[in-house]
């Protein structure tokens, strides 16, 4: 269903999480596209390195170790996570929260589960979702098909994977991922319910 560009209901910020290789960057694509209610991508900054084919100010904003430290001083932030507890910083600028208000749509954050509640500390009405792999050997397997991560990094996203899904309770809405089209209309659906 394509969305409406008129959308004047309340604004809402909405918190999509998931492990790594729960399929989550093909829903965010596919929710951006096909939301009734228009879900403006808020761009997270990162200070971890480009992947091949990442441009900057799509995927993320690529900043310098130093340049994320000063802004995050300057009280730019909404939130900043060290992700994987390997040095890289993770955050949702405040500025893209009002970049989705301007726009007139719902601002979508799709942070890992740290940054999912400091959002909702800030937000207590965020709507928040998990999105469940259907098993960890398919986490798994989505991770190292992606044939870019080292050996060690892949292990220290599996790991996350675990104490990701131990918290996964905390959220509004769990959503598995098992067949791409089924989870995408589950969403949906949520999304509509909570519109107005
Ligand atoms: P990537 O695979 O892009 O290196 O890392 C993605 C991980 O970082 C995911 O768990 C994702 O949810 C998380 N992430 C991305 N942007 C943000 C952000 O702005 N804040 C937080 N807390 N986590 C983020």
């Amino acid at each position: 269903m394509p969305h409406s560009s008129q959308y004047e209901g309340k604004f809402q910020i909405l918190v999509l999480s998931g492990p790594s290789g729960s399929g989550k960057t093909t829903i965010v694509e596919r929710l951006v596209a096909e939301s009734p209610v228009p879900l403006i991508k808020a761009i997270s900054a990162t200070t971890r390195p480009r992947r091949k084919g990442e441009v900057d100010g799509v995927a993320y904003y690529f900043l310098t170790t130093e340049e994320f430290v000063s802004r995050r001083d300057r009280g730019e932030f909404l939130e900043t996570a060290e992700v994987f507890g390997a040095g890289y910083w993770y955050g949702t600028l405040k500025s893209e929260i009002q970049r989705a208000k301007e726009a007139k749509g719902w601002a979508f954050l799709e942070v890992d589960v740290q940054g999912a509640f400091k959002v909702v500390e800030h937000y207590p009405d965020a709507m928040t979702i998990f999105l469940k792999p259907p098993s960890i050997e398919i986490c798994e397997q989505r991770l190292r098909s992606r044939g870019t991560d080292s050996e060690e990094t892949i292990q220290r996203r599996l790991q996350k994977v675990h104490q990701e899904l131990a918290l996964a309770s905390r959220y509004c809405y769990q959503v598995v991922n098992d067949e791409l089209d089924r989870a995408v209309n589950e969403i949906i659906s949520i999304i509509v319910k909570h519109a107005n």
